[in-house]
């Protein structure tokens, strides 16, 4: 999964950006189910067939960046963030549009460091003018950030690992599946995560799923000082119970520990103060969906270099794949 991870993760795709993404994935998953489409947002759905009800599996294709707001007279560009993003990490960082341009980020002069915001902060792609500014970049273009992927022995380090890890994780399950399963399984890429899991809103109202499922990336409190939380890298993948879009359906919750459980893969309980996934959205879907999140821990989630673990990936992949074949309570 090393190098799809790497694909993924170096590929453009901030929110409402997700084309490049989208085909990706489709290329690669279209032989392993019985047949792919997308909706009107730009959803990825990878179906495979089967008995009712069908088990709808959401890992969101977009991330966080930025969008172009002014372009002054000397071509300096302004920004405003797409997704959860804190203006004082990107000081010195480079961002990539779409078309492949490329630009550093610095800030105006400030008495304290405490005074930087948005508004202090400027992009600079290398142009003299306006004029020469716009014929690469025009205002409401969008940008990602420009980092390439690392693997630092058993942890991979990325741009993205919010959430291609997760779509990663889906399309090695696709792969994996036996030939004969106990219900439909539809997996979704959907779009648009980062500002409101509105992918996943639509999706999960066209699929009307029996069961749902998100898998994405969450925090952990094994760094210096880090706020408290029972999560650490290496432990295992985490089995949500909690964050501030869902409660995790208590049946959806106990099957997916039995499951662990039964299988020998190694997992944590997660409660997560603050922050959601597409399972927010899927659980309310027209009369209520029972629904889970399997989570990928990941330390600095929405920076520039998001760090998860080898062993959580390939345990997160091993759970799923059993959630996918056995059949549910
Ligand atoms: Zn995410």
């Amino acid at each position: 999964m090393e190098s799809l991870i790497k694909d993924l993760s170096e590929a453009y795709g901030p929110s409402g950006e997700e084309t490049l993404v989208r085909t990706l994935l489709e290329d690669l998953i279209k032989e392993h189910v019985d047949r792919t489409f997308t909706d009107n947002l730009g959803n990825l759905f990878a179906l495979r067939e089967g008995p009712a009800p069908l088990l709808m599996v959401s890992a969101h294709m977009d991330e966080i960046g930025v969008i172009v707001t002014h372009i002054d007279e000397k071509g300096f560009i302004r920004l405003a963030p797409v997704g959860g993003l804190l203006p004082h990490l990107l000081v010195g960082q480079r961002l990539r549009f779409k078309d492949g341009t490329v630009g550093t980020v610095y800030h105006e002069k400030l008495k304290e460091i405490k005074e930087l915001d948005w508004s202090k902060l400027y992009l600079d792609i290398g142009a003299e003018s306006a004029a020469a500014a716009r014929k690469r970049v025009e205002v409401g273009d969008l940008a990602c950030l420009h980092q390439p992927f690392a693997v630092l022995g058993e942890r991979y380090l990325g741009k993205a690992m919010d959430d291609r890890a997760g779509c990663a994780i889906l399309l090695e399950v696709a792969r994996r599946l036996p030939p004969e399963l106990p219900r439909s399984v539809c997996f979704v890429f959907s779009v648009q995560e980062e500002v409101g899991l509105r992918g996943a809103i639509t999706a999960a109202y066209r699929l009307n799923p029996g069961y749902g499922l998100a898998v994405d990336v969450t925090r952990v409190g094994d760094t210096p000082e880090a706020p408290l939380m029972d999560i650490a890298l290496g432990k295992g993948p985490a089995i949500k119970v909690k964050d501030s879009s869902m409660i995790s359906h208590p049946r959806v919750r106990g099957f997916m520990i039995d499951t662990a459980v039964a299988a020998g893969i190694p997992y944590q309980l997660e409660v997560l103060e603050r922050g959601g996934t597409d399972a927010g959205a899927i659980h309310v879907s027209r009369e209520g969906v029972p629904s889970g999140t399997l989570s990928i821990p990941c330390r600095y989630v929405h920076t520039p270099s998001e760090m998860v673990d080898a062993g959580d990936v390939r345990h997160a992949a091993a759970l799923l794949e059993k959630l996918c074949a056995t059949p549910w309570p």
